[in-house]
């Protein structure tokens, strides 16, 4: 077995297990870029409206974004944020041109949250919707789901970053964001909230940077390890024992062959929380953004 087959596997098990301190993010196989650099650029916050198809209940208020990074909500009540990335780069989207359609969405996810009506928040990268628009248009129009960016091509931000390509200069983190947000304000009807680094990858002017364009960026307190876990039993356990009131929960909504085991643990995790007195709400209810 130490064939060039098992080290391109244990490679890719490597990438897996590293990311977003979540095994997070597979398919990452494209060389680094390196981006010309460019003077920073004074941007005054944005303030965002927006009018959610998937919240049509929700009135347009202002939102303001924080410039720190959230990992929790708060730890009194029975709320909990269940997050899933639905990453998206060029490699993934060249494989599902080439016919891998399944490449980087599982639908058996959102039908286990459809039928047990459980909110939850995508986090979604800009092509994702290239890749995958019927779903896209869907996620968007269920007020079930929130949808929030997750940068345009995953490319990571802060070096190392789990064998992620590279965005290095401010000027390509901001367009980074930005067409996403246009993409996503295309989408859903407004501008996008939160921001998602990818692999979790982020410097304390990245935060500043993110805010400064009128998202505040997210990240998680538990991690389900569903990246590269074949067993949903694992992934279940990690979300059961770690989530408690305010926990923000990163899952991943991209299934085989990167994270095969999320939706089968979906089935035992939505009766646990339930069990243990939790209630998935989206991001903008947990965090007092929302309605
Ligand atoms: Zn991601």
């Amino acid at each position: 077995m130490r064939s060039g087959a098992l080290a391109a596997a244990a490679l890719l098990t490597a990438c897996l297990v590293a990311a977003c301190g979540s095994q997070h993010h597979a398919s990452r196989t494209g060389a680094s870029v390196v981006l010309p650099t460019a003077p920073p650029k004074v941007v005054h916050p944005v303030v965002h409206h927006r009018t959610h198809p998937a919240a049509a209940s929700k009135p347009a208020a202002p939102f303001h974004a924080r410039a720190e990074l959230i990992t929790h909500g708060p730890r009194r009540g029975h709320d909990v944020a269940l997050t899933f990335d639905a990453d998206m780069t060029q490699v993934m989207l060249s494989k599902v041109r080439s016919g891998l359609h399944s490449i980087g969405y599982d639908p058996e996810i959102v039908r286990e949250l459809r039928a047990s009506h459980t909110q939850a928040t995508i986090f979604m990268t800009g092509l994702w919707p290239t890749a995958h628009p019927a779903a896209a248009n869907s996620l968007a129009a269920d007020p079930l789901f929130e949808i929030e960016n997750h940068s345009y091509d995953h490319a990571g931000w802060e070096p190392p970053c789990y064998g992620l390509p590279l965005v290095r200069s401010e000027t390509d983190k901001r367009r980074e964001v930005a067409d996403t947000t246009n993409v996503l304000t295309g989408l859903i009807g407004g501008a996008p909230h939160y921001f998602r680094f990818p692999g979790g990858c982020h410097t304390a002017a990245d935060v500043r940077l993110v805010a400064s364009l009128g998202e505040t960026p997210v990240q998680w307190d538990v991690v389900s390890g569903d990246p590269g876990q074949p067993n949903p039993a694992v992934v279940s356990r990690n979300v059961l024992q770690g989530a408690r009131p305010g926990s923000i929960i990163v899952m991943h909504l991209v299934g085989a062959p990167n994270a095969p085991a999320t939706a089968a643990a979906l089935r035992t995790i939505l009766p646990g929380l339930h069990q243990r007195g939790l209630h998935p709400v989206k991001l903008d209810e947990l965090l007092g953004t929302g309605p």
